[in-house]
């Protein structure tokens, strides 16, 4: 008998609904064929955003509390199949399970936060006659929910980032065209799964699959949809913005992100963290370490510990419970990878481990003496490859950090309280880790960048600002 493959269908108006066509999902580690996803013809996306539309007031009449519990349902159903998600997560992105694992639990507290945000959306009093011809009057504003979000995620964190969308939207009384990565499908339709179970309203979710360019060419055209949420790579999201006319627009883009390790610093300490913060997840985070910064007293010894330390990190199959690395998303990007590494090197780079891949894993790199001017410096290389540098003067470090056309975080290891407060108002970036790696992260946060790396902010209650429209409200008393 054949191994029974999952047939996928879109899920639109609280139902699953066939396509036309399918296509092949494959385990990006072992080329596995694991399941046909639907692609989304004009006419589905087209129904989606109906559905959506029509799930407008009735969500937005649904109580705080109720959205609240409906989100706090999806959160217990995610504890209750943490490892069924896990597993999904591990074999449709390569993720090492022990990730895929960390990612189901932020995501639980990704919708954990939603919940509490859907309970104390509000608006403020304002002080009407602090203008001369204001006087008399009782004003105060309310956050009303923006309409219909298109929400457009990406592979890498196939689960959480598609809680950073659906989570304040469902908050805030938004429904939702959900367009997940064509590699990642089944953790989205999983949550629209458990939403549905959760007692969302029919059609305030919706999941459409099929390919960026056409589903995003409907969603960008449409004038019911009020929003655009994207979380991708910078030329996509140029694309969008440019397209989308006055739609809002929130633009969640890559980066090159840099650590500096100051003079003084315990590296004991330090360098298993920045190990972390380079090679999870293959280094398909968008802020994973690929610049480091090292004071030049201590950059041997540095380099050296470093080196060991990556030693240590296990490649394998994903669903290995050891495993640390796996495959990258693509055959593709493992090519990618290796020609900006051979430019770098042809350049006069050193590798001082690494540099080499097999069945789709590229080996964790540590590369010195590269030029900022090499791609594996300054474009986002989204693999498991970091390069170390020399600063003298802490000057010198913040500018190197800034020479770069992205800006989504910045860590800088440091004894010295000045430093960390130089860094922390120079660095051109949307956070600043003081004492941490700039992958650092948790849910509730403000997060983004500045430059290429995009605009607008996610953490729950940034996010639910953007997918609200403030209106102000003046009482004239007589
Ligand atoms: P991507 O290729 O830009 O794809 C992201 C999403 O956009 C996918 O759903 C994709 O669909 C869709 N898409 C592609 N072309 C489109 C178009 N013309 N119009 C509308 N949508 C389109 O990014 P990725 O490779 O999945 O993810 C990696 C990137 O995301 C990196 O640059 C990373 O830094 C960034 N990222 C940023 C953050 C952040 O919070 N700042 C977080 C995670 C990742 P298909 O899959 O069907 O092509």
């Amino acid at each position: 008998m054949e191994d029974y493959i999952l047939k996928q269908s879109l899920w639109i108006g609280g139902e699953y609904r066939p396509a036309a066509t399918y296509t092949e999902l494959k385990n990006p580690y072992n080329l596995e064929h694991i399941a046909d996803i639907a692609v989304a013809g004009k006419n589905d996306v087209l129904d989606a955003i109906a559905s959506a539309e029509q799930a407008l007031a009735k969500l937005a009449s649904l109580p705080a509390f109720v959205r609240a519990e409906i989100l706090e349902k999806v959160a217990g159903f995610l504890k209750e199949e943490r490892e069924e998600c896990a597993k999904i997560i591990s074999q449709e992105a390569a993720k090492p399970l022990k990730a895929a694992r960390a990612e189901v639990d932020r995501t639980i507290m990704t919708y954990t936060f939603a919940s509490h945000e859907a309970r104390r959306i509000h608006g403020e009093t304002v002080p009407m006659d602090a203008a001369p011809g204001g006087e008399g009057r009782l004003a105060f504003t309310v956050r009303e929910p923006i309409g219909v979000i298109a929400a457009i995620t990406p592979f890498n964190f196939p689960m959480n980032l598609v809680a950073h969308k659906v989570g304040p939207a469902i908050a805030a009384g938004n429904p939702v065209v959900l367009k997940p990565a064509s590699q990642t499908p089944l953790s989205a339709y999983k949550i629209a799964e458990l939403f549905h179970r959760a007692g969302l309203p029919e059609g305030a979710l919706n999941v459409v699959t099929g390919s960026g360019r056409s589903v995003g060419d409907i969603l960008m055209k449409d004038e019911r949809i009020k929003m655009i949420t994207f979380t991708g790579s910078p030329e996509v999201g140029r694309y969008i913005r440019e397209n989308s006319g006055l739609k809002r627009v929130t633009l969640e883009l890559g980066s090159n992100s840099a650590v500096i390790v100051d003079k003084g610093v315990n590296l004991e300490k330090v360098i298993p963290r920045i190990v972390t913060g380079a090679f999870s997840y293959q280094g398909q985070v968008c802020i994973s370490i690929q610049r480091i910064f090292v004071h030049e007293k201590l950059l041997e010894v540095f380099t050296e510990q470093f080196v060991e330390e990556v030693k240590k990190l296990k490649t394998g199959n994903p669903l290995d419970e050891d495993t640390d690395i796996s495959a990258l998303i693509s055959r593709g990007d493992v090519q990618r990878t290796k020609e900006w590494v051979d430019e770098a090197v042809a350049s006069g780079a050193g590798i001082k481990i690494g540099g080499s891949n097999s069945d789709g894993i590229y080996q964790p790199t540590v590369l010195v003496d590269v030029d900022a001017s090499e791609k594996v410096s300054c474009e986002e290389i989204f693999a498991p490859v970091v390069h170390i540098n020399r600063f003298r003067t802490m000057d010198e470090a913040i500018e190197m950090v800034n020479d770069s056309k992205y800006g989504l975080q910045a860590g800088i290891f440091t004894n010295d309280i000045h430093h960390g407060l130089q860094a922390a108002k120079r660095l051109e970036v949307g956070g600043v880790m003081i004492n941490d790696i700039p992958t650092f992260r948790v849910d509730q946060m403000p997060y983004g960048g500045v430059k290429l790396s995009g605009m607008g902010r996610e953490g729950i209650k940034y996010a639910v600002e953007e997918m609200t429209e403030l209106k102000l409200i003046s009482f004239k008393m007589e």
